[in-house]
């Protein structure tokens, strides 16, 4: 395990406009905020959404489509650097009009109907930027 200090810093709340992709809309965020570590959390609906699924043993993404709307339960993910980028890894649970929950990785495809964010700025000495791990095929912090 590796885990490094670090300090809080900003917190940045807001809301995310209407049609816009879900990940790609908290990314830019923190691209614009300069955050290369921290949280996020949010709540909201999308209007349709895509998930994706990590099938471990072929090592490849597999994909959820969702054509109807559905409310983010929860949203939550960290913020970190993947090729020198602020990186937003995000998992969420979306439930239906009959509240049946789906949950997954979040990948773009999730258009914002309505949604609250918050994100949390963290400092740290030493950067977390995510590589290649043979073992998994995913990009990941690095490991002790
Ligand atoms: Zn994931």
């Amino acid at each position: 395990m590796d885990a490094r200090v670090s300090t809080t810093g900003r917190r940045i709340m807001g809301r995310l406009p209407k049609g816009q992709d879900l990940l790609e809309s908290l990314t830019a965020i923190c691209v614009r905020e300069q955050i290369t570590l921290g949280e996020v959390r949010a709540i909201g609906a999308v209007t349709k959404a895509r998930l994706g699924f990590y099938d471990q043993e072929r090592q490849v993404y597999e994909y959820l489509d969702f054509d109807q709307p559905l409310e983010i339960v929860t949203l939550m993910g960290n913020i970190s650097l993947k090729d020198g980028r602020p990186f937003v890894h995000a998992h969420v649970t979306l439930a239906d009009h009959q509240g049946r929950c789906f949950g997954g990785h979040l990948v773009e495809g999730a258009p914002v109907f309505a949604c609250e964010f918050v994100v949390k700025e963290y400092r740290s000495e030493t950067a977390f930027a995510r590589g290649l791990d043979i073992p998994t095929g995913l990009a990941l912090w690095p490991s002790a």
